[in-house]
């Protein structure tokens, strides 16, 4: 049995006829830590909502642990669901010291108690030290850690945060993305957070779920969802690549595009005439002049710091988008030259 189960849970709000969330049906194992992942107003954050009990599905039902905590508008109180809360801003309390702030969470506890689990917690997020400060003394990444601190002091079930990295600057990002995890890996604790970049999804999460307008796209490890994409929208959503639709010739292995004839993956496909294919830009690689199986004019061409990116117009395919792929930094490549290259199988998928 699954640690946290959302089963076929919807939410209607008054002002809408459309489901802000539908039919929404998740497993989450114990000790995984999920990202809710897509776009703006797509449902992320009413689903977080609604497993801390802050908001009440208009249908469905919600399990944690052994305890069924909404079903048919019977909802038990959101301090009763074992749920840790970091919120987007932290919500610390300016006039409380760290451990104060930590401590807060622990009301019920023993005085005692609560000061050994605090300092114990403040160990775990690495501010020890730190416990007399307020949280203005406070770096925002160490901010942040106290939140995570504070949500974790009871010993959460689960921890639920929302968009946890978005008050960060990039450098400072990268390194909460790493402890974050590390704390919660510690802690053995499973967890849910909602965001909308895919960087922090992909660096932080056991599985990301894909999410868009209520209605959940893909569920898949960060690398699965990367290399086979559902569909148009996950693929581009999570990460660059280049949509392609073509023929699926008889021997089910190739397609035959307007680019060329593309050799597919190890993927069963469908019966159909018609696919789509996803090619991301590093599947494509540069070769010498006149020996790849596709060839195309350079248009643009910009520099990531990393890699380059090329995009490449087609005769045939004057009208379409120009394919985007990634050559080497120290390869010279001019504007209106004509790039030869191959297409890595393994990194072309069918999408629906
Ligand atoms: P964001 O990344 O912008 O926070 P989100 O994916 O978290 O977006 P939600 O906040 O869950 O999306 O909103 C989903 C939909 O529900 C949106 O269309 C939003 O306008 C609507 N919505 C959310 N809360 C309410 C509310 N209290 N009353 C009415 N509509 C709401």
């Amino acid at each position: 049995m699954s640690f946290i189960h959302l089963e076929q849970v919807s939410k209607f709000f008054s002002n809408s006829l459309q489901p802000a969330v539908d039919a929404l049906d998740l497993k989450i194992e114990q000790g995984e830590i999920i990202t809710l992942l897509g776009p703006s107003g797509c449902g992320k954050t009413t689903t977080l909502r609604m497993i801390a009990g802050f908001e009440q599905p208009s249908m469905g039902k919600i399990s944690i642990g052994d305890q069924v905590v909404y079903d048919d508008h019977r909802s038990l109180p959101p301090e009763k669901r074992g749920i840790g809360m970091v919120f987007q801003d932290y919500a610390l309390f300016p006039h409380l010291t760290i451990e104060k702030n930590v401590m807060f969470g622990l009301n019920k506890w023993k005085t005692k108690d609560r000061k050994l689990r605090a300092i114990e917690v403040l160990e775990l997020v690495g501010l020890a030290d730190y416990a007399s400060r307020y949280p203005s003394e406070l770096s925002g990444g160490q901010q942040q850690r106290v939140a995570l601190a504070r949500a974790l002091a009871p010993r959460p079930h689960v921890v639920l945060m929302d968009e946890p990295f978005s008050n960060l600057d990039a450098g400072l990002r990268e390194k909460m993305r790493f402890d974050v995890t590390n704390i919660l890996r510690k802690a053995n604790t499973t967890a849910i957070i909602v965001t909308h970049d895919q960087k922090d999804a992909f660096a932080v999460s056991d599985r990301v779920v894909v999410m868009k307008d209520g209605v959940i796209q893909q569920v898949a490890s960060p690398r699965e969802m990367y290399r086979c994409p559902k569909n148009c929208f996950v693929a581009q959503f999570v990460g660059k690549t280049n949509l392609l639709t073509g023929k699926l010739e008889k021997d089910m292995k190739h397609v035959t595009t307007t680019i060329g004839t593309v050799c597919l993956p190890n993927q069963t496909t469908e019966i159909c005439e018609t696919v789509k294919l996803s090619i991301r830009p590093e599947g494509c690689e540069i070769v010498a002049e006149g020996t790849g199986n596709y060839c195309g004019k350079v248009e643009r061409v910009t520099y990531s710091g990393e890699y380059q990116e090329l995009y490449i117009n087609f005769q045939s395919n004057s009208s379409s988008d120009p394919m985007v792929i990634y050559a080497p930094i120290d390869q010279e490549i001019e504007i209106g030259s004509v790039v030869s290259f191959n297409i890595k199988s393994d990194l072309v998928c069918v999408v629906e």
